[in-house]
């Protein structure tokens, strides 16, 4: 059993069932046992891998996004250069790196590293002190300004409330115990969340607090100072499907959700259009939804890759498999998508047009 189980078990029986959202931020934010508290995930030796791991090609083509952007808006000078759950810092450390190419865009960034986790606060200060970032807790602690702002498979690790069709009711999904073990359970009947038309028994829905209103926090930062916002994560952007998309991940399996607290990355779907109307109604523009292989393509990732395998011919194999790993289909190319905000009508580069994915 681990530490966390024993605190969620004894807060169970002090206190009756716990909603999953509080279950998950739990297991991944406790100040002492949380997943990301203790630990770097990232990487071969963690428990996943995401994007800016995978290659450097996946922050270059993001830096390019983010210079082209801050040209499109007047190179405002200076502007907050910030990112949601950096990780080990790789892609800002990439970003940064190809966007220098851009006359004054490096020296009026003031980069922002919005991050809970102690451990992965340490990894992005090695990747990161050249450029002597800052960090904050939340939005709320950005500085006032022109934002650009990115966020990396940082939405899908926000808790989510999930609500099941029960007997004609709405129930929540609760986590309670079995005698020592941990099981998922339900409410009694809730009115908070309205019932989807036509929802059939034993149906699931799901919603994200946190993640809505880090949207419509941002998107009051753009309407209010300018900038725009990049936001890449798996997920659905059509109207919301039902279904349970919580899942645990560990040493690059997935595992159940109650085994294990602390111990195992919880994450769920991102609900885009959910996003997309909190930020909206922050009084920003949203654009896309894209998937994130077309977005790359758009970006020249084709190009970069061949330049790079040009460079180093004997990598050129592992360049070919990233690049197929980040834009394909059967990979992330269509199950990874990228949603942007801008404080005003200017399309953000790649989202003036249907990109065809
Ligand atoms: N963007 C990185 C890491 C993704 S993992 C990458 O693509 O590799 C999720 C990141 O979000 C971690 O850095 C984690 O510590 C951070 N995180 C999770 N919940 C958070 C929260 N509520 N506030 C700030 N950071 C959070």
């Amino acid at each position: 059993m681990t530490p966390l189980h024993e605190i969620i078990g004894r807060r169970i029986r002090a206190e009756g069932p716990m909603p999953v959202a509080e279950y998950m931020a739990l297991c991944l934010a406790h100040p002492e046992h949380g997943y990301y508290t203790t630990r770097d995930p990232l990487g071969r030796g963690g428990d996943f891998t995401t994007a800016p791991e995978i290659s450097q090609m996946f922050g270059e083509m993001i830096g390019l996004w983010l210079a082209q952007a801050w040209m499109d808006r007047g190179s405002p000078d200076p502007f907050i250069l910030a990112e949601l759950g950096p990780g080990r810092g790789t892609l800002m450390a990439d970003a940064l790196r190809a966007a220098a190419r851009v006359k004054g865009f490096t020296e009026a960034a003031d980069v922002w590293l919005v991050e809970t986790s102690p451990a992965l606060r340490r990894k992005q200060w090695e990747a990161l002190g050249v450029h002597q970032p800052h960090w904050a807790d939340d939005v709320a602690g950005l500085p006032e300004g022109p934002l650009f702002l990115i966020a990396n498979e940082f939405f899908d690790a926000l808790p989510i409330r999930q609500f099941v069709v029960s007997d004609g009711t709405l129930r929540e999904r609760m986590v309670g115990l079995d005698g020592d073990a941990l099981t998922f359970g339900l409410s009694p009947p809730v009115t908070a969340e309205e019932m989807p038309e036509g929802a059939e028994d034993g149906a699931v829905y799901e919603s994200c607090p946190q993640g809505r209103a880090i949207a419509s926090a941002i998107g009051e930062r753009l309407a209010a100072h300018g900038g725009v916002a990049l936001a890449i994560d798996y997920g659905h952007a059509i109207p919301r499907a039902s279904g349970d998309t919580l899942q645990a991940v560990r040493d690059h399996a997935y595992a159940d959700p109650l085994d294990a607290p602390g111990e195992a990355d919880l994450t769920a779907h991102v609900d885009f259009l959910a996003l997309a109307k909190a930020a909206e109604a922050g009084g920003v523009k949203a654009w896309g939804v894209h998937g994130q292989g077309a977005l790359l393509d758009w970006l020249g990732i084709r190009v970069r890759a061949a330049m790079l395998a040009k460079k180093q011919p004997d990598r050129a194999d592992e360049i070919q498999a990233a690049l197929a790993r980040l834009t394909e289909t059967t990979a992330m190319g269509t199950l990874f998508k990228a949603l942007a905000l801008s404080g005003d009508d200017i399309p953000p580069p790649g989202f003036a047009e249907d990109l065809g994915a």
